[in-house]
């Protein structure tokens, strides 16, 4: 049967909508304030299934778990002091652990048959409203196809995605723009699996340890992260000083006038944090044009600049 996809605001009503089709196994698009997920119940392993092909996502690649409240998160692993304080600091918030599961109705899919699970407590006002009318968890990735730019909006989301679920929420623009920092705390050692809003530097000062990158830890812990990512149709060309012909320019600062249209600065007053909600709208915004690919300039690599980085280093690993 063909689906025709609706976008609703997230008002009261409409997350009462959600809510029922999230309970029939349906699969819904969510705004967070990371970016737009695509989710569906932990719990049930055809709905898990779902969201793997509708993605076109390889069924190795775990899914993160969204909760209503700390509690509840927390309860579905094995934590210690290290979880509850990260817990206690920044959820509701964009940050994303990995600990041993606990709760064994977790559908399997969804954490890659992995004996662990990434739990995390959104901030966005629209998903916690929603999960309060549920008594599961959210399994949700980003609401995009596989390896392709992640939505920052209702719009982008039906863009990636029409007629293959029946309702996007429509929430506004997703105000941080960068998916969640991930930490891993299942091992004695703190790894950073990925950078985001919060910086490798705020969970060291939260748990007074320095912790690792996922490249000084010798085994891939998590799978999904060492690919191809967050890349648009055109090829992308990192650390560029200037725009060559037939090329679409993504600045950061003021553009000057040696740059031709179509050309967009990430942030005109170079705010990183503003260049991160702007990064994937505007790749996609320059991805729609007759040209042989995007440059990018420079962007430091300080705070929420790392995750910036990180993503455009997947963006323009070739294909
Ligand atoms: P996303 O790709 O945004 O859906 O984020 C999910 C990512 O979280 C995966 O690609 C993994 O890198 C990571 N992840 C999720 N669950 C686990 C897990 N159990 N162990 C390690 N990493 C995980
Ligand atoms: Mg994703």
């Amino acid at each position: 049967m063909q689906i025709k996809t609706k976008i609703l605001k997230s008002n009261k009503r409409n997350i009462i909508i959600a809510s029922e089709l999230l309970k029939k196994n349906k699969i819904v698009g969510i705004p967070t304030e990371t970016v737009y997920g695509l989710g569906g119940r932990a719990d049930n392993d055809n709905t898990i299934k779902k969201i793997f092909n509708i993605k076109n996502r390889p069924f190795n690649t775990p899914l993160i778990l969204h909760y209503k409240n700390s509690e509840c998160a927390l309860n579905d692993i094995f934590y210690d002091e290290r979880a509850k304080e990260l817990a206690k600091e920044f959820w509701p918030g964009p940050l994303t652990l990995v600990s041993k599961i606990k709760n064994k109705n977790i559908s399997k899919l969804a954490t890659a048959n992995l004996n662990t699970v990434a739990v995390r407590v959104p901030s966005n006002k629209s998903i916690k409203e929603l999960l309060m009318q549920l008594d599961f968890p959210i399994a949700a990735p980003s609401a995009n196809r596989y390896g392709k730019l992640s939505p920052t909006s209702a719009e982008d989301v039906y863009d990636e995605l029409k007629n293959k679920i029946p309702l996007i929420l429509d929430g506004g623009i997703s105000t941080v723009g960068v998916e969640s920092t991930i930490i891993d705390l299942s091992n004695k050692k703190v790894v950073i699996l990925r950078h985001g809003c919060i910086s490798s530097a705020d969970i060291e000062k939260v748990l007074n340890c320095s912790i690792k990158k996922i490249s000084d830890v010798k085994i891939l812990k998590s799978p999904g992260l060492a690919i191809n990512h967050y890349q648009p149709d055109k090829p992308v060309r990192i650390n560029a000083k200037k725009q060559r012909t037939n090329e679409g320019w993504l600045g950061f600062g003021k553009i000057q006038k040696e740059f031709v249209k179509p050309s967009l600065s990430l942030s005109k007053k170079r705010c990183l944090k503003e260049a991160a909600k702007n990064l994937y709208k505007m790749l996609r915004l320059l991805d729609r044009n007759e040209i042989i690919g995007i440059a990018v300039q420079k962007i430091p690599k300080k705070g929420i600049g790392i995750a910036i980085n990180e993503r455009l280093f997947k963006a323009a690993k070739k294909k």
